[in-house]
């Protein structure tokens, strides 16, 4: 068809005229036109066991299990440090908590220092972060910032943005937060950003952390059904060291009247208030009736169901709401060039080991989710078994923009893995490292090792003080890591590569003995004149 290509060939000649004929800044935008723009949503405590696209026996979540279908899921994405404002640290610098200070809850994140927003703004993008931050310190690096304070309640959160004079303001709200979360977001894309510049948005939510509130029109969604339980709910912890039993964190024991929508509710407003003893109240009086005939066993079950389902609820707002984001992308037209990323800070346990929380070495709480739409980069359906780490998310976010990845972070891009290009010496052995204690939960001190075959774990301080207890599982045969084979002659070999592997990562990533384990004195700050009253 000689008319069409010399049309084609006529408008090729014209576009280069044009192009020459540009003044620079023009050239520029267009430019900026060709840069990806960056979705990041991400959750806190959400697990792979609540997510369809990894394990469908409990919720169907089908605008996330969209992003895996139409991109890449990852089995490995492991956490540095599984939990909440230590792994959002991790993701702002890509460096372990060791090196950006942020090794526990209790931390303030230093602002200051390099992060990706930071760097992603000098190169002319555009940022903003929507909803749960959680680094107790005023967001520094991004155009907009509109976050929770502190954890955030599920219901009417304070929010705190920057005022006109641009300090921050904290600013109240009515309303279920997911959703507020989400329409802030939309709102942001749709008419506050600068659409001549490519855009990086950080869509984070609360839920579903504890204490698992859904949203009014989920108070009685899965009423009707039984959820799976998992294999190890009834775990008795032999097989593994003194840590596995001084936790604190079993659904049969350490659930609150207030986790179990049993006693007070907090946060809501009267007509919330209303909503919600209509759906709970019902449920609540007929638990009560049958209390006294049920067996511990059954209270333990109901207790599951309760928890397990309230969790469920608030995913199912989580993955409405991606899906109205996922709907203005591609009515915007912004869907063919931005990548669109979901993750959570860290795993979480449904019941698995008979535990809620997170914080541990073991699988579930160390995995987290990843799942990365890009087209054109990254062929749909695809899935990875690669070892990869939040550890990595600035250094990605960084080669997307075609940024330059600072020698000082300590991950690794993955972009190329992305591409289906995993380099050949892509890592093979991960380094993990858990600080709080003492602490919420009880979870001891310890660090480790794990190739994704075997795992190395080295419990070295709990309620104070030093202890020196290592943990070896074989994932192939044991992946509910029940039997620790430390120390069994049929391991010799493995625990001896695995031991050299960890000194060798402590190394590299310059962690240091850990010594400070004594329990923090509150008044220690206080000056001597106080101290004497
Ligand atoms: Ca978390």
């Amino acid at each position: 068809m000689p008319t069409t290509i010399a049309t084609a060939s006529q408008r090729l000649l014209l576009l280069t005229v044009c192009m020459l004929a540009l003044p620079a800044t023009i050239s520029r935008a267009a430019e900026d036109g060709e840069r990806p723009n960056i979705v990041f949503i991400f959750t806190d405590d959400h697990c792979t066991q609540a997510l369809s696209a990894y394990d469908p026996t409990r919720i169907t979540t089908p605008n996330m299990d969209r992003i895996a279908r139409e991109g890449m899921r990852f089995d490995r994405c492991y956490v540095t440090n599984g939990i909440c404002g230590p792994s959002r640290a991790v993701i702002q610098t890509g460096k372990y908590s060791h090196i950006n200070g942020f090794m526990t809850n209790g931390n303030r994140f230093n602002g200051d220092q390099q992060t990706f927003p930071k760097l992603l703004q000098s190169a002319g993008y555009q940022t903003a972060i929507i909803g749960k931050w959680h680094l107790v310190t005023t967001p520094q690096g991004y155009d907009y910032y509109d976050v929770l304070k502190g954890q955030g309640p599920y219901y009417n959160p304070p929010m705190i943005t920057a005022g006109d004079d641009g300090q921050p303001v904290t600013r109240p709200h009515t309303g279920y937060t997911t959703e507020i979360i989400t329409d802030k977001t939309l709102d942001w894309l749709r008419e506050d950003r600068d659409p001549n510049k490519p855009f990086m948005v950080m869509y984070q939510h609360k839920a579903p952390h504890r204490n698992w509130m859904p949203a009014p029109k989920y108070l009685n969604w899965l009423d009707d059904v039984t959820i799976a339980e998992p294999e190890t709910l009834r775990d008795d912890y032999k097989g593994r060291t003194q840590a596995a039993s001084h936790q604190q964190m079993t659904i049969r024991d350490h659930l609150s009247a207030r986790d179990l929508k049993l006693g007070d509710v907090i946060s809501l407003n009267p007509e919330q208030r209303k909503v919600w003893d209509a759906a709970y109240e019902p449920k609540n009086k007929a638990f009560e009736a049958a209390k006294a005939s049920m067996t511990e066993d059954e209270i333990f079950q109901w207790k599951y169901q309760r928890y397990v389902k309230d969790y469920l609820r608030c995913v199912k707002s989580v993955d409405d709401g991606i899906g109205e984001i996922l709907d203005y992308l591609d009515e915007s037209g912004l869907a063919e060039n931005t990548i669109v990323i979901y993750s959570s800070d860290q795993g979480w346990y449904l019941g698995e080991h008979g535990w809620y929380d997170k914080r541990w070495m073991y699988e579930e709480s160390l995995r987290t989710p990843l799942l990365a739409r890009w087209p054109g980069h990254i062929a749909p359906g695809s899935v990875n078994n690669d070892i990869v780490s939040n550890l990595d998310f600035a250094e990605t976010f960084l080669e997307i923009a075609g940024v330059p990845v600072p020698d000082d972070m300590q991950g690794r891009s993955l972009v190329p893995v992305l591409e289906g290009q995993t380099p050949d010496d892509w890592r093979e052995v991960f380094y993990y490292h858990y600080y709080e204690n003492p602490g919420a939960h009880n979870v001891a001190r310890h660090y480790g090792v794990t190739d994704g075959e075997h795992k190395l774990i080295h419990y070295y301080a709990l309620e104070g003080k030093k202890i020196d207890d290592w943990e070896l599982f074989d994932l192939k045969s044991d992946p509910n890591e029940l039997q620790s084979v430390y120390g069994s002659s049929d391991y010799t070999a493995v625990q001896q590569k695995l031991q050299t592997q960890l000194e060798q990562a402590r190394q590299q990533f310059n962690v240091p003995e850990d010594t400070n384990i004594a329990p923090q004195r509150r008044n220690r700050q206080q000056p001597a004149a106080k101290r004497k009253q």
